[in-house]
Formats: structure tokens, sequence, C-alpha cells
């Protein structure tokens, strides 16, 4: 699906937040569309009248904003990013998202990367060099064929794998964010193994994406047994 793109110049770029002290969304809107995806109320935000993952507004003046923002605010750790992935495919052609890590990199700023992209490698030079980066992979199943069913728009499971053990070897802190879990999450603990310095789990139950476990007969994986389940084996690895 081609997104309708825009670029826009935003006000601010290094906004507070409720999860880490300050978030950076290069885009709003997300290619990856996920179909349980709590960011879909930014289409409320904005007006957006097209479909979640359909539309891309572009903050095309990111990086000079946040030149002057660093200078301007109080040094905390930055959450990239929190509704939308900041290596979506457009990232490959706008290099916003590069753009701000160096310059956070620069001023010496604690960054978390969360991403579902393999194009967060492209940025191992920036990472790898930083001071206090880590970065994560959002991966709710082990099972590729669930994936397909829930984000159709997403990178494979085993493509997240292997970038997580690319990160990782090179010796960057990173992490598995398990929200939703998604059925076929159970194998998840053996293939992260050895990949990831620290596992978050989250029910993130917005319930956006019910209609694809009714559909699928899959109910049973939205029970509280099988959370506990996965989260357990987790805790175990
Ligand atoms: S990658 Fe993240 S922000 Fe993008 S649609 Fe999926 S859940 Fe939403």
């Amino acid at each position: 699906m081609t997104p309708v793109v825009r670029e826009v110049r935003a006000k601010s770029i290094l906004t507070r937040s409720q999860i880490y002290p300050y978030v950076i969304n290069p885009y709003t809107g997300c290619q990856h569309g996920c179909s349980y995806c709590y960011a879909r109320f930014m289409k409320r935000v904005t007006g957006h009248r097209e479909p979640w993952g359909e539309f891309v507004d572009v903050k095309a003046n990111a990086p000079e904003l946040l030149r002057k923002e660093v200078l301007q605010k109080k040094r905390d750790r930055v959450w990239v990013s929190g509704v939308c992935d900041p290596y979506q495919p457009l990232e490959a052609k706008y290099r916003l998202t590069r753009q701000c890590l160096a310059i956070l990199a620069d001023n010496h700023w604690p960054v978390t990367i969360q991403t579902r992209s393999p194009l967060v490698l492209r940025d191992i030079d920036i990472i790898r060099n930083a001071q206090e980066f880590e970065a994560g992979f959002s991966i709710g199943t082990a099972d590729d064929a669930i994936r397909r069913l829930f984000e159709p728009s997403a990178p494979p499971i085993s493509e997240r794998i292997a970038a997580l053990e690319t990160l990782h070897a090179a010796g960057i802190r990173t992490y598995a964010m398990i929200a939703p879990v998604l059925p076929g999450a159970q194998g998840l603990a053996a293939q992260l193994a050895g990949k990831v310095d620290f596992i978050v789990i989250d029910r993130m139950n917005y319930h956006y994406a019910d209609h694809i476990y009714r559909e699928h007969g899959l109910e049973e994986f939205l029970s509280e047994r099988y959370y506990e389940q996965v989260r357990r084996e987790l805790a175990a690895r």
C-alpha cells in the first residue's frame, strides 16, 4: 500500500513523554499499520481521514528543531519513537531518524530506540559509538504466519531477530518488547536467547485487533492463562 505522504513543518520535536522523559516522533503516521496499534489515535489528533497505515506526515524540519531543542532542554533519555516506527520504509529516503540520532549522540543524550524494522542496522555506526544508546525490537510472536495476520506490512520476525543479534554482537545494549503478546509467542524465549540484554512484556490490551482473534478462532490467546504462560517462560529464560 502506497501511503499518502505529506512533508510538514513541526513546531517542536523533543517532547515530554509518560513512558520515557522525552520522545521524538519524526513522522506522524506509520506505514506498518499494525492491526492492534494504539497510536491510531493520531488520526483523530491530526484530522487525517485515511485509514491508519495509509498516511504519513514527514516532519521535514525535525533535525533543524532538534539541534535547537537539545540546547534548550534538560538532558534525559529520549524514546525513538512513541507513535510511529522510526524505521518505517520512508525513513530509507528521508533519513530523519538517522539525523536526529546523530544530533542526540553528538550532544550526549541517552536514547532508547524501538522499532520493528532491520533498517535500524543502517545506523549501527551512530548507535555503537554513542554513549548511552540502547536499541530494541517489538516482537509479539515467534510465528511469522501470525505476524502476517496482525502486522502484514511490518518486517518478518526472522529479520527482527537477526537484526537484534547483529546489534547485540556489535556491543549495543538490546531488548525485545513483547507487546501485545500475540498467539505463537511461546517460542520467543528460545529465539531471543543470547541476543537481548532484557525483555519487556506487556498485555497492551487495546482491543483494536479483537476481530482478528475472532475471525481466526484464536480467542484462547486473549486469556490471562496464555499471557501468564508466556510471561513465566520468558522469566525463566
Ligand atoms: S510499528 Fe508501532 S507505531 Fe507503527 S503501526 Fe505498528 S504498533 Fe503502530
